[in-house]
């Protein structure tokens, strides 16, 4: 390879907003024939407003966000940061001592002698948390209507839930079908419930859409892409994404993400708009066209 090559992609990457942290990412990554993104902060603005705050246990819908907002500020998902901002307009948040946060899954914390745990279906199920099946059906019809539902239990205990909803990036939609005109496979990976990954999954007309992923099967998802022979980009923000941009042939992650999907990634993506996704796959096909 000429160096100079590789010089030029990375100053151009630099005009475009698309910073390259090595010479030979561009050069290493091959031709990317596969895209994989995340969902919250990725593809969405990561910006969550609450539209439900249900109290089905011992506590007051009140309460029940001072006790997730306490738990909340410990984390740094988007959903944390939703919750936390929410709770505070409220009042005070509650005194919580150790904090745990479960990433792709949800947080935990100590309030009052008890365990508060807020973090999704799957994550309470995990834990060995029951809930009725009425609040099981409220999930299901959140969901189908694209929100995001987080549960919140203290002492063992289901207190209730919070529901949010989300809203796609404007250049999302664009941003795909550019992909795709250039030959690209387009996939969805995403830690939140089908619901709102199908939504989100239809609106933007992502080839293919996984759920549920845990942040190891976000990467191990990538790892039978390059098994078959496919050359993948991923582009994330959060600490769920780190494994898998570390694992992708080009990791993108997006600057106003998470320092660990930062370091983990190839490339950091200045602007919010996806349409760097696009100038930075089509940047890494030039650079690889010159130098070879
Ligand atoms: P995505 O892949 O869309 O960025 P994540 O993998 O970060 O999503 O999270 C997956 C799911 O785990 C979320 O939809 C949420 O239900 C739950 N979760 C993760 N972190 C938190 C948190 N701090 N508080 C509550 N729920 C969380
Ligand atoms: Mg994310």
């Amino acid at each position: 390879a000429t160096p100079t090559a590789l010089m030029v992609g990375v100053g151009r990457g630099g005009q475009l907003g698309i910073l390259i942290k090595g010479q030979d990412a561009l050069e290493a990554s091959g031709v990317i024939d596969t895209i994989v993104f995340d969902k919250t902060g990725t593809i969405t603005n990561g910006e969550l407003a609450l539209s439900e705050v249900k109290a089905v246990g011992n506590c007051t819908p009140g309460e029940l966000l001072r006790l997730a907002g306490a738990v909340e500020s410990g984390s740094e998902h988007a959903i944390a940061v939703a919750i936390t901002a929410a709770a505070r307009r409220d009042g005070d948040l509650a005194i919580a001592t150790e904090f745990r946060s479960f990433p792709g899954m949800g947080a935990a914390a100590m309030i009052d002698g008890r365990r508060v745990l807020v973090g999704s279906p799957k994550f309470f199920t995990e834990e060995g948390l029951t809930y009725p099946a009425e609040v099981e059906a409220q999930i299901r019809a959140l969901n189908a209507d694209g929100k995001t539902v987080v549960l919140i239990s203290a002492g063992g205990h289901l207190e209730g839930f919070i529901a949010l909803t989300d809203t796609v990036k404007e250049s999302a939609k664009r941003t795909v079908s550019d992909l795709k005109a250039l030959g690209l496979r387009t996939i969805m990976l995403t830690g939140d419930a089908a619901g709102p990954a199908s939504v989100v999954a239809r609106e933007i007309g992502v080839d293919e859409v996984f759920s549920e992923m845990m942040p190891t099967q976000k990467s191990a998802a990538i790892q039978r892409l390059q098994a078959a022979g496919h050359n993948v980009a991923m582009v994330g923000d959060g600490v769920n994404d780190a494994a898998a941009l570390a694992t992708a042939n080009l990791g993108l992650a997006m600057v106003q993400g998470t320092d660990i999907a930062m370091k983990s990634a190839d490339i950091i993506l200045v602007r919010e708009d996806l349409s760097a996704v696009t100038d930075a796959v089509l940047l890494s096909r030039q650079t690889l066209r010159t130098i070879r």
